[in-house]
């Protein structure tokens, strides 16, 4: 396929994460964020954050905040921002409050929008009369705008006294009467529209505030924004935004357009919600977010243990393919070389937990002891425990090959420090038999002989004993590593031994025997 970004070459690529602080920043949202930046970066553009805040009734406390500490902690680092800064600012919409009108007024002028003093009541029954009689366009639209109170039915010097009256009104964009558009998506080839159902969206507000459409299609112009990438959603206003640049008499500078598909749920039909993450254990932020209306706290992948450069290697494939090969981990350095729109697929993506948890097992089986012990550290030192930097390290090299986050590593490690305070029921009953004590004993007596208590030597000692006193080996070490571990669980055996001692090992095969 040819690629589609006909005026890469020749213009800038800049684009644009245009988030409205509205909540969390969910995973469609980061997929978006981390879509933008991977093509900014293959393309040698620019990455900008634009903050969409028009809506003041929908806005969340925090949430901005929010969205860039999540930014910073996937590693998307921004070139264009509020905190940044950059050319092309302010970048929060709010601060660009005063620019908005001017360009309401120009479509006005030249007739590309009009004014409507509409009631809220009279929208209602306008809705209401258009139900009843079961009409096919059911909006505010070219088949309705003429029964409504606006500047086409009122007239021009009646508009203007409404206007001189400080009557509430609205701008709202005249869409075509009868236009069949025939648009093009990077992702999704040709799109076509037809303008006679499509309806009069409002531009701006009485406030003062444009609406987000408005807003949107003029920061995208001023910013000089090459191509749009964004969720699957916006598709449908697509038209509205082509007609807007038409209207300004910007299309030769018009953004190229790619609409990203939707991540589906793990199970059934549909889009990925905060539910499915409740339903079946996954988190749908990337970071702990607290709901500041209920309090209610949502895990994030960073809490959870997620490690930043697995979370974007498995967001990266959520609709996404590098082409001919099954490779699957993609540093974020690979990522940047070899992202391309046309990889994109078309249809939703699935979302696999499971296979996300692999993901982060990769990438943690990868680094280095010396990186886990630091969390291994950390959290025991959170239950009063210290270990040093060398018995983390070892430790961390022993069960990292069966640890999927960092979070499982100390619970996973306690025994190590810790003596068992309670036995796996299930093991005792199928490893604890008559014999046991008798055979824990003779093992007992057999380690106190033992000089050199590294993991190899007990191996062949032990290994040698076993067999020459013709024992069985599940007899003898199934007992003795719920002696020490707990559970049938854990590294090595003989590892295990050479890490907590002779004493301690002693120690805790007779409290096993005195405890049964
Ligand atoms: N503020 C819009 C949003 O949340 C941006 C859509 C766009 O990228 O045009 O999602």
């Amino acid at each position: 396929m040819q690629p589609n970004y006909f005026f890469i070459n020749k213009v800038e690529v800049r684009v644009r994460f245009a988030p409205s602080p509205t909540g969390a920043l969910h995973l469609g949202g980061v997929r978006t964020a981390l879509f933008n930046y991977l093509f900014a970066r293959k393309n040698g553009g620019k990455f900008i954050l634009r903050i969409e805040d028009t809506d003041q009734t929908r806005f969340v406390p925090g949430a901005e905040e929010y969205i860039i500490k999540s930014l910073e902690w996937i590693g998307l680092d921004i070139d264009e921002s509020d905190k940044q800064g950059g050319e092309y600012g302010p970048y929060r919409q709010s601060d660009r409050k005063h620019l908005y009108r001017e360009y309401a007024e120009q479509l006005v002028n030249q007739g590309f929008a009009y004014y409507a003093f509409d009631t809220p009541e009279e929208l209602d029954a306008m809705r209401k009369d258009l139900e009843q009689k079961k009409a096919s366009v059911q909006s505010y639209g070219p088949a309705t705008r003429n029964n409504m109170k606006n500047q086409l039915t009122l007239g021009q010097q009646k508009t203007e006294e409404l206007l001189a009256q400080g009557v509430p009104y609205v701008i709202r964009f005249k869409m075509p009467e009868d236009e069949k558009l025939v648009l093009h998506d990077i992702i999704r080839g040709e799109v076509k529209a037809d303008t006679a159902i499509l309806d009069d969206k409002v531009l701006f507000k009485s406030d003062g505030m444009p609406t987000y459409h408005l807003a949107n299609i003029v920061d995208d112009h001023l910013m000089k924004i090459s191509h749009v990438i964004r969720g699957e959603e916006w598709l449908p206003s697509l038209p509205l935004h082509y007609l807007l640049y038409r209207s300004f008499g910007w299309t030769d500078t018009m953004p190229q357009f790619a609409h990203l598909p939707l991540i589906l749920k793990p199970d059934g039909k549909g889009k990925l919600s905060k539910r499915d993450g409740d339903r079946l254990g996954f988190p749908v932020f990337p970071l702990n977010w607290t709901d500041p209306k209920t309090g209610e706290v949502s895990k994030g992948y960073k809490e959870t243990g997620y490690f930043p450069e697995a979370f974007i290697n498995m967001m990266a494939l959520l609709g996404w393919n590098p082409g001919n090969t099954t490779q699957e981990i993609f540093s974020k350095k690979e990522l940047c070389q070899l992202f391309s729109l046309e990889h994109v697929t078309k249809s939703g993506s699935k979302f696999d937990p499971e296979k996300n948890k692999w993901f982060n097992k990769q990438y943690l089986e990868k680094k280095p002891n010396s990186e886990l012990a630091q969390y291994l550290i950390e959290d025991a030192n959170k239950d009063g425990i210290n270990i040093s930097q060398a018995d983390a390290e070892k430790i961390c090299g022993l069960i990292k090959e069966r640890a999927s986050f960092t979070t499982e590593l100390w619970p996973s490690a306690q025994y190590f420090f810790i003596a068992p305070q309670e036995y796996d029921a299930t093991n005792m009953k199928k490893y604890y038999k008559q014999e046991t004590p008798e055979l824990l004993k003779q093992s007992i007596e057999k380690l106190k002989e033992i000089d050199d208590f590294s993991a190899q030597n007990l191996e062949t000692q032990i290994s040698n004993w076993i067999e020459t006193s013709g024992l069985n080996f599940g007899k003898v070490l199934n007992p003795m590593r719920i002696a020490l571990a707990g559970a049938c669980k854990g590294p090595h055996i003989f590892d295990i031994i050479e890490f907590l001692g002779k004493e301690e090992t002693i120690k805790r095969i007779e409290t096993l025997i005195a405890k049964n």
